[in-house]
């Protein structure tokens, strides 16, 4: 059986070191990092990763300042907000939970975040910065799936990475980072999308595949090469008539299938997603230290 990559455990392991962080900051600067938690609307599943956003603020004793907006709130409303938060001193970082109603521009949104306050890292400075190498805020998912492949010595020196998937906050930064010229990265990287033909061609030859698609169990054990690495980025509600609230999450990959197949894997829930969390946080400890 292919080891199972704890996410959960990696995450806390993390999180402990950034407690001790948050702690220091405080106790030697008088410094409490805040973050600004911004939700529009009522989304079921917004509300929950807000939710957990927030918490673990909490755990971490960074101030969490909290919106709860409702969903008819104006774009001139939000930008407002916003601005207000970046000449606010007490708050390091402004995360604005995605997607915003309809008749919210979110490029408009993003672009207004301080870049210095953007510790979501979708800033376009902040992603140019990522791409030629800079310091910067990367963003929270593709650094999360850096960090649990460095923590599982996992090295990607000279590996071929496949992703599937090309979206700006998962699929095309994470590609970014794994093509930096460092030892945590320097892969070769392939990048599949909706118009790729025979995804099953590309992903067979590679040694670690990361789906970031949004698609039930798409990558099957028959697209996969035996001995892979697989970072499973997909968050799919299925129905399940057998759980509670009627619906069980899946991933992007066929667990069960490939399980056995593979050298690692991260599974869903409890792999990649507990490490976005963390990040945030990691960024926003970041943002806080620029004060001292
Ligand atoms: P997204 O913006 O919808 O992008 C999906 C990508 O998959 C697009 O590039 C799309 O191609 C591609 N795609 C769609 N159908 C495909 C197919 N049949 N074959 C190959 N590629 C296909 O999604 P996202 O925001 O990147 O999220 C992807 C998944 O990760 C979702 O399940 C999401 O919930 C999850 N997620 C999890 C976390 C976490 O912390 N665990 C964080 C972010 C996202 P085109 O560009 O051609 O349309």
């Amino acid at each position: 059986m292919g080891q199972i990559i704890d996410g959960k455990k990696i995450a806390q392991t993390i999180k402990d070191e950034l407690k001790i962080e948050v702690d220091s900051l405080i106790k030697d600067h008088g410094i409490t990092p805040g973050l600004a938690v911004i939700l529009v609307g009522a989304d079921p599943a917004s509300e929950s990763y807000v939710k957990g956003k927030r918490r673990t603020c909490k755990a971490l004793g960074i101030y969490a300042k909290d919106y709860n907006l409702v969903a008819e709130t104006s774009e001139e409303g939000l930008l407002t907000i916003i601005e207000e938060l970046n000449q606010d001193d007490s708050i390091d970082g402004i995360l604005v939970q995605l997607p915003l109603p309809s008749h919210i521009n979110e490029e408009k949104i993003l672009l207004a975040i301080d870049p210095k306050k953007d510790v979501d890292g979708f800033h376009p400075e902040n992603i140019g910065r990522m791409m030629i190498g800079m310091d910067t805020f990367y963003s929270c998912t593709p650094y999360g799936i850096i960090k649990l492949l460095e923590y599982c010595d996992i090295s990607t020196e000279g590996k071929h990475v496949c992703i599937v998937g090309r979206s700006n906050i998962v699929g095309k930064p994470v590609a970014n980072l794994l093509l930096q010229k460092h030892n945590l990265a320097n892969a070769t990287v392939t990048v599949c999308h909706s118009r790729t033909p025979d995804i099953g061609y590309h992903t067979r030859q590679a040694d670690i595949i990361i789906a970031a698609v949004g698609i039930p169990e798409l990558i099957t054990k028959d697209m996969v090469k035996e001995g892979a690495v697989i970072i499973d980025v997909g968050v799919n509600r299925v129905e399940d008539a057998t759980k509670k609230r009627g619906y069980r999450l899946v991933g992007d990959v066929n667990f069960e299938e490939v399980k056995d197949y593979v050298s690692h894997i991260t599974p869903v829930p409890g792999g990649v997603g507990p490490m976005t969390i963390t990040m945030l946080m990691f960024n926003t400890i970041k943002s806080a230290k620029n004060r001292i």
